[in-house]
């Protein structure tokens, strides 16, 4: 019991957001054009959330006393990022609903839980091997071959936890950097593009996919993305359809996004395989808040409030561009930019690699004029 089914909020109603970073800030604003307020709970007190809500928590996960006022003062939570503490979201969920599940988090915060699951649907991945020591990691590139990507189980993301081994590199010492005793050694994808399937499912099981969205990273990190992607519309129906067979298997509500590798095949038919799941919004969905009548951030909130999903209409060809660290310095050349939406996430220092902002463009399609 999720207690998903239990929660039906009214405008003026109050979602708890953990986590206060641009992601939690542009749940906020959706949430607040829905008439509903949000508090939300950070233990950085420069998170960029806090600006547009009244009320917030600054505090650390593993205060237990902050987590039950903060739960005590709205009627439901969610999260913004996908390593809530196991202990934070247990204290929670014991006085309030929290949407997604907690133990969806279980799956998602373990690369080896979260790839074993998938394949469990008998969706595709890459190859994977279970690695501890490094013997074990000998063993599995003797069974996985070269190159091969070792990640961290836990806490990776944007690249951090994880490097490509290729022929001639020493595992010894591969094994002895990445620092960790748990970790999963998958075999490198030769991928003609990447991909990501934004998913919205609510609490009566309606599912509601976004357009595929086709991402280019630069030194791991987002850069650009397309939607809708440029791919036979019978994969483009597949990415579709596994994401919901995924937020479906997890019994999810709210907002996740499905990260895919787009195979070549040598000539046949290609194909996709999944790479990771997040279990909230994404930089890969931010296209739709000027791109798709529906955001991802409204329908993350619609379906956390218990209210229907709607039917997201694209409304064109849309260009999501990250300003990342130092690019922030253009915004003014940006907002010159004739049919630019610009968005900055009001952060303060630029560091190298720190997301500041993005720009949305939109190409109407536009229409034949009728015949006279
Ligand atoms: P991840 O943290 O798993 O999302 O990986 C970050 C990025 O590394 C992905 O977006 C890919 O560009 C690349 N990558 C991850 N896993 C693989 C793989 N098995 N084969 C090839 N590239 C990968």
């Amino acid at each position: 019991m999720t207690g998903a089914n239990r929660v039906k909020l009214k405008p003026g109603d109050t979602v708890g957001i953990l986590g206060g970073g641009q992601l939690g800030r542009m749940l906020a604003m959706a949430a607040a054009r829905l008439g509903l307020r949000c508090q939300i709970f950070s233990p950085d007190p420069e998170s960029p959330a806090f600006d547009v809500v009244l009320n917030a928590t600054c505090a650390e996960y593993a205060d237990v006393e902050a987590l039950e006022l903060f739960a005590n003062d709205v009627d439901v939570i969610t999260y913004e990022f996908e390593n809530v503490p196991a202990s934070a979201a247990m204290v929670l969920s014991s006085r309030r609903p929290v949407l997604p599940d907690r133990k969806i988090l279980e799956t998602t915060q373990d690369r080896l839980a979260e790839k074993d699951f998938v394949t469990g649907l008998g969706i595709g991945t890459a190859d994977y091997v279970d690695v501890s020591t490094a013997a074990g990691l000998r063993g599995a590139i003797a069974r996985i071959g070269l190159p091969a990507v070792i990640k961290t189980r836990r806490f990776g993301y944007d690249g951090k936890g994880q490097a490509i081994i290729r022929d001639g590199d020493d595992p010894g010492r591969v094994w002895t950097e990445l620092g960790t005793k748990s970790a999963i050694l998958e075999s490198f994808v030769p991928f003609e593009r990447e991909i990501s399937v934004i998913a919205a499912r609510a609490a009566d099981g309606t599912v509601e996919c976004y357009d595929v969205t086709e991402n280019e990273h630069r030194d791991h990190i987002l850069k650009i993305s397309r939607a809708p992607a440029a791919i036979p519309a019978t994969l483009a129906e597949e990415a579709r359809a596994i994401a919901g067979r995924i937020a479906t298997a997890l019994d999810y509500v709210g907002v996740l996004a499905v990260e895919m590798f787009v195979l070549a095949d040598g000539g046949a038919e290609p194909k996709v395989l999944v790479n990771e799941i997040a279990p909230r919004v994404h930089n890969s969905g931010h296209w739709t808040l000027d791109g798709a009548s529906v955001s991802q951030f409204e329908q993350h909130i619609r379906a956390i409030a218990g209210w229907p999903l709607g039917k997201p209409v694209r409304h064109g060809a849309v260009t999501m561009t990250n300003l990342i660290g130092d690019e922030i310095k253009d915004y003014e050349q940006w907002l010159a930019v004739p049919g630019a939406t610009v968005h900055l996430y009001g952060k303060g220092a630029p560091r190298p690699g720190r997301k500041m902002g993005h720009v949305t463009e939109v190409a109407a399609v536009t229409k034949s004029a009728p015949p006279r």
